[in-house]
């Protein structure tokens, strides 16, 4: 490792046209920039209209995702989507949830469930239902935002 190097090598350095082209668009480009990477490049976040455009194609999930807007809001939706992690959100769970999943995907989920795993069976998205061992903690609904390809 030698520093001169580091100077010498102009090939591996990608000349950025962007400050060359419109240096006065610069400062706006650079906050669009740091607004970008965090939700687009630095994880598989996805945004609220990514999620619902993912549950759309399918009948029984576009359905499930409508009736779980309208039961709980738009607020409940967009927090569960922004602190989506690997794939999954983690919605509330409630009554109108527990009967959205019977109306979409004909799945009872019982008060004393204690743990129940399902299945789109159009599209083959999995959920999880979990009931909270701590009663201060909400039971939870974990749903996939897109259904993987499983064989
Ligand atoms: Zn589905």
């Amino acid at each position: 490792m030698v520093s001169e190097d580091e100077t010498a090598v102009p090939d591996n350095v990608a000349p950025q046209s962007a400050s060359e082209d419109a240096p006065t668009d610069r400062s706006a480009e650079q906050t669009a920039a740091k607004t970008k990477p965090a939700s687009g490049r630095r994880g598989p976040r996805q945004t609220l209209a990514e999620v619902v455009s993912y549950f759309a194609p399918c009948g029984r999930c576009g359905f499930f995702l409508a009736g779980y807007r309208a039961a709980n809001g738009l607020d409940n939706l967009e927090t569960a989507v922004n602190q989506s992690k690997s794939g999954w959100i983690v919605l509330s769970w409630n009554l109108a949830v527990r009967e959205l999943v019977l109306k979409s995907y004909g799945c009872r989920i019982e008060a004393d469930d204690l743990h129940y795993e399902g299945c789109c069976s159009e599209c083959r998205r999995h959920f999880i239902f979990r009931a909270s061992r701590n009663p201060n903690d909400p039971d939870t609904l974990r749903i996939e935002i897109k259904p993987r390809k499983r064989q």
